[in-house]
């Protein structure tokens, strides 16, 4: 791990903790040559992993940065750090999963897990998310979510 401070090549590690949450491990850095102390954080690259059903034949990796996205749009009134940490736990969400799906996920799913998750932080925006994406969900599904807002 390079040294954000001065670029050199070795630092140590002296701390390590695993996050509550499964995925991630954040280590506390000290630079060998300046002394400086930074934060690392290691997290599960879902690329690889985790997949998005297209159609019957296509499948796409799935991209964490469109989940961002999609998130910094319903989320426009607030920080950008909200979206951020939101998309990680939605991530963490999808992980589990895929899991049981062979790491195939549907775009229903995406969705699901950003309404359950979006719910109880930001009623706005959960209600932003479903009207952007009500069109890509059964009406099961569709219903479900609109008893729950
Ligand atoms: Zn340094």
């Amino acid at each position: 791990m390079v040294c954000p401070f001065c670029l050199h090549k070795k630092t140590m590690v002296y701390n390590s903790r695993s996050s509550k949450r499964r995925h991630a491990v954040w280590r506390r850095r000290r630079c060998l040559k300046c002394s400086h102390n930074f934060t690392t954080r290691e997290i599960v690259e879902t690329e690889g992993i985790l997949y998005v059903l297209q159609d019957k034949k296509r499948r796409l990796p799935f991209s964490h940065s469109k989940l961002l996205l999609s998130l910094i749009k319903v989320l426009d009134h607030r920080s950008d750090d909200a979206a951020y940490w939101l998309s990680e736990t939605i991530e963490e969400k999808l992980l589990s999963v895929g899991v049981k799906k062979e790491g195939l996920l549907t775009k229903a799913d995406i969705i699901e897990a950003c309404l359950i998750t979006l719910k109880p932080f930001d009623t706005a925006a959960f209600v932003k998310y479903l009207s952007y994406h009500s069109s890509s969900l059964d009406a099961r599904t569709l219903k479900r979510e609109l008893k729950r807002s």
